[in-house]
This record gives structure tokens, C-alpha cells and sequence, in this order.
């Protein structure tokens, strides 16, 4: 499938499913073309757009020499922005955002071409996946009264921490509360249901999203300790749930990849166990949130034993029609 301004690349399995060749995965090579190819995009007015798909520290990390790292300090096309997911209904004029993170200012640009932003997602208060709020201040777009969905925990969070307690205060945010488990309506075409998952909650607990377009579901979850939570397992749940496409957590391919670390303190599932559980589906399953040690950023052998198994690595500026 070839279509003027972006290239199309069908990375999933076919699969059982009637429908699974006509979700392809739309590649982008940088914003610019990402931005050309939405001024000729008639045929996805509802769509999941990936702005970064870094672990919180991004890639590369400061004081960091790791292999990675150094090759994407000395080679800009290798750096990674944050996990982020930006939703697009066209239809409504309107576009959300999954995650704020440090690189806010840029996935901002490139999820508000063609929609302004009508609200952001949370997931819980680490690092990576809420500093960019800070850009809603005043010292940046002094924004008004941008809904806010977060859990009571982290709406609470929120509400009582400076800086943040500031965006509440000045009016710049309004918090909308949301239950775990209970849908939430952002427009016609789009409907997110926040998921509980295990996480080291220090500051906050910490949910994934479903989002259920017109036509495909969606299920975002950058941070997770375990799979063990869904029931009878992953792959059934995520069947149950209709999903068609999968971005889960695929920071670490495995426990011995951080030396010096001690890996039962900052806990996900390793890469060969989400695989285990998920290869061969007929779910499309995109890995999101790699560490900067990851070998999977690289081709080379585990990103290959990863593809012939049916899964991939997520790339800035992935696009699903919903
Ligand atoms: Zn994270
Ligand atoms: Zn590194
Ligand atoms: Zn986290």
C-alpha cells in the first residue's frame, strides 16, 4: 500500500482476524513529513499517533556511555523522545494527549497540526509521563482550564504538590477525576477506559488506557512490574477487551541488562516474557518505553528473534487508524 507523502509498512501478522491487513502501521521518518502527510489525510480522521517511545530518561541519558547512548550522542537521528501517545478525532477538531512528558514542546507541535489540544491523559506521577504539564503554566502557554483526566490519587497528587498544585490553582487545568474501569467519552469517535496496573506507585497509582475508536481498540500501558495482574492472562484479557492494537511495556529485554542495579527495585517484565505471552497473535503488538540499554533499539539479533515472532518496536510517528 503506497499513498503520496508517507510510506506504509505492514509490520503485523496477518493473523487469524478478517480485519488484521487493513490496520498497517503508517511510519514516519520525522515530523515534517508526519506534518505533510496529515495535509493529505482524508482517510484517518481517527487515529493513535506515537510522539516518542523512550523509557522517562529518553535516549541518550545524561552521563551516560552505555553502547546506545553513545551512538545517539553521536548521531542525532538515534535520539529518542519519551513515550507519549497523541490521539486525533478529526471529525470533532480535536486531539488528547497520553503522557506529557520532558519532550512536551515538540510532541505538542507535531499532535497539533491539524487539531488543537482538547485535553491530556494521565497515567501516574513518574518522571517521564507528567513534567510536561509544566508547560501549561504561566511561564509557557498560560493555558486555560485544560481538562486533566487523572485518578483521585493522582488528581490528589496533583492538587497538593507544588508546582503542579499552581496549574490547579491558576485555573490553568481543570482535574477530571476518573474510575478505573469506568469510560469516559472525549468525543463521537473516541471512548478511553483507564486500567489499574501494579506499578511502584511512591506518589501515585498508576493506570494503562484503552481507547476504543470507530472501527479498533487501542491499549496503551508504558509502565507496568508484571503482566500477572490480567486474568486468566494477558492475551486472553486482551481479547476479551476486543483489542486490535497493543503498546505495552518493553523496557528491559532482560534482568541482567542494568549492571549495578538491582532490578527487583524498578521491576517490568522483561522483553522475553511479554513476548512468550503474546507472539503469534492476532493482536498487533507494538513494544513502547525501551530503556536506553535496550538491544532492541538496534537491529541485531534480538530484534530479529522479537520480529519473527510477531511483535515490533514502536517508532516515533507510528500512526493507527481507530
Ligand atoms: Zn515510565
Ligand atoms: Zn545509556
Ligand atoms: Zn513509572
Amino acid at each position: 500500500m503506497k499513498m503520496a507523502g508517507y510510506v506504509a509498512q505492514e509490520t503485523c501478522k496477518p493473523g487469524n482476524r478478517a480485519d488484521s491487513l487493513t490496520h498497517p502501521v503508517y511510519r514516519f521518518p520525522g515530523f515534517p513529513v508526519y506534518q505533510r502527510y496529515f495535509q493529505n489525510n482524508p482517510q484517518m480522521p481517527t487515529r493513535a499517533i506515537l510522539l516518542g517511545v523512550a523509557q522517562d530518561g529518553g535516549l541518550p541519558q545524561p552521563g551516560c556511555n552505555c553502547p546506545n547512548c553513545t551512538a545517539a550522542r553521536a548521531n542525532p537521528a538515534l535520539r529518542q523522545r519519551v513515550v507519549s501517545l497523541g490521539l486525533v478525532d478529526e471529525t470533532a477538531d480535536r486531539a488528547w494527549l497520553i503522557d506529557p512528558t520532558p519532550d512536551f514542546p515538540a510532541q505538542y507541535d507535531a499532535l497539533t497540526a491539524r487539531a488543537p489540544l482538547a485535553g491530556i491523559l494521565l497515567t501516574h506521577a513518574h518522571m517521564g509521563h507528567y513534567p510536561g504539564l509544566l508547560w501549561l503554566g504561566p511561564e509557557a502557554m498560560n493555558a486555560r482550564d485544560l481538562p486533566l483526566y487523572a485518578t483521585p490519587r493522582m488528581a490528589a497528587f496533583l492538587r497538593t504538590h507544588a508546582p503542579w498544585s499552581g496549574l490547579v490553582d491558576g485555573g490553568h487545568v481543570r482535574l477530571v477525576e476518573v474510575v478505573p474501569g469506568r469510560a469516559l467519552v472525549l468525543s463521537a469517535g473516541l471512548r478511553v477506559t483507564p486500567v489499574a496496573v501494579p506499578h511502584r506507585d511512591e506518589y501515585s497509582d498508576t493506570v494503562a488506557w484503552l481507547v476504543r475508536g470507530p472501527s479498533r481498540t487501542l491499549f496503551y500501558c508504558p509502565d507496568i512490574d508484571h503482566w500477572r495482574a490480567f486474568q486468566p492472562d494477558l492475551r486472553a484479557w486482551l481479547c476479551h477487551q476486543d483489542v486490535d492494537i497493543a503498546l505495552v511495556d518493553g523496557t528491559f529485554f532482560s534482568p541482567d541488562e542494568l549492571p549495578g542495579r538491582d532490578l527487583a527495585q524498578i521491576p517490568h517484565p522483561p522483553v522475553r516474557d511479554t513476548t512468550a505471552l503474546l507472539a503469534e497473535s492476532d493482536i498487533q503488538v507494538t513494544l513502547i518505553h525501551l530503556n536506553h540499554t535496550n538491544p532492541l533499539w538496534r537491529p541485531g539479533p534480538e530484534r530479529a528473534w522479537l520480529e519473527t515472532r510477531g511483535l515490533r518496536v514502536g517508532a516515533q510517528g507510528d500512526m493507527w487508524a481507530l
